[in-house]
């Protein structure tokens, strides 16, 4: 069985870190950027707290026996950060001047779009190579079907719906479940259809209120004497879960409302298998395409294969919601 293969010595050094907002599969990827790299040859540095670590130069060498028992984690235990000073010229400078003391030649970067738009600027001022891991639960990056840690959100989100919904049956309530999703409405969309809900609101359309009341009207009349409503974060209607909530409880009297905000807990906990192979995947292939000489690209997946895309059209482009998700969404809540 092969265990390492010699270098082909265009890359020697590189760098992992995880910006943006935290995911499950972070880990993972980070074990797996640092043992694809050791199976190289390559040298691998951690860099600790995303840019604002490469500014202050916390970056320190990874092997492969430093990322042991982390694949079951969630959070990263690179940490993370958002950098102000990343986005100018002069923390660039730092953050670069930095890499070099390292030799570090080429650089993974695990997050969102914002951190990809960092990593190509950073590119283009210094000539450094980066491949970008899109690492992130609202799945809000083109190019690519699935990010890292929007498998384990998503069913962590229909755990705690399928809880929410045994409390909402013994009280004839109706809840509204807000979930993250800001610009995209993936979660709301695929953990409202998983947990059975009657309503779902996204930041793709915008069902009004009228009609919103007039289904949940309808809902009742049939028979329902619970209901779950998922609402996006970024939802268009233009009010916020609890104003749509007082709305309904003012319209629709027979129910009674109540609000759950599922909040920082999406973030959190073991990533699924799911998330842990496709990281592990991810982190080989940003490897191996570093060492070709690929630069300024993500690695992503589509159709069970992984994909490229380049970071300025991960960055641009926009990441649709299924349609014919939203008819069976439609289909099932009769
Ligand atoms: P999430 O999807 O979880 O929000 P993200 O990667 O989009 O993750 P951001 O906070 O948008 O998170 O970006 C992370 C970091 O990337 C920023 O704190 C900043 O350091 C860097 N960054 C973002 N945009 C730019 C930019 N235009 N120029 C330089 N650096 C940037």
């Amino acid at each position: 069985m092969e265990t390492t293969v010699s270098s082909d010595a265009l890359i020697t050094n590189i760098a992992v870190l995880t910006s943006g907002g935290d995911a499950p599969g972070m880990n993972a990827a980070i074990r797996s950027v640092v043992r694809s790299a050791a199976f190289y040859k390559i040298k691998c540095f951690g860099v600790f707290r995303g840019y604002q670590g490469m500014i202050e130069g916390s970056i320190k060498p990874l092997g492969p026996r430093s990322v042991n028992s982390i694949i079951n984690k969630g959070g990263t235990i690179l940490k993370s950060a958002r950098s102000d000073e990343f986005r100018t010229k002069e923390g660039r400078k730092k953050a670069f001047a930095n890499l070099q003391k390292s030799n570090i030649d080429a650089i993974v970067v695990i997050g969102g779009d914002g951190s990809f738009t960092g990593g190509l600027i950073f590119q283009q001022e210094f000539g450094i190579p980066v491949i970008g891991i899109p690492g992130t639960i609202d799945n809000d990056i083109f190019g690519t079907s699935h990010t890292l840690g929007y498998d384990t959100a998503m069913n962590t989100v229909v755990e705690a719906v399928d809880k929410i919904r045994d409390t909402a049956i013994s009280h004839n309530r109706l809840f509204f479940v807000e979930v993250m999703g800001r610009d995209a409405g993936h979660i709301a969309l695929n953990t409202g259809i998983g947990a059975g809900a009657e309503e779902i609101l996204i930041p793709e359309a915008n069902m009004g209120l009228d009609r919103l009341l007039q289904s949940l009207k309808r809902s009742k009349k049939s028979g329902k004497l619970s209901s779950i409503v998922m609402v996006a974060e970024g939802d268009k209607i233009g009010k916020n879960v609890f104003e749509l909530a007082e709305y309904i409880e003012d319209n629709l009297p027979d129910y009674e409302v109540r609000v759950s905000v599922l909040g920082h807990m999406q973030r959190g906990g073991a990533p699924t298998c799911f998330d842990r192979v496709l990281a592990s995947r991810m982190g080989l292939r940003a490897v191996e395409e570093l060492r070709k000489g690929t630069s300024g690209y993500m690695i992503g997946i589509g159709n069970g294969k992984m994909t490229l895309t380049p970071l300025d059209k991960a960055i641009k482009g926009e990441s649709k919601i299924d349609n014919e998700l939203v008819r069976v969404s439609e289909i099932m809540r009769l």
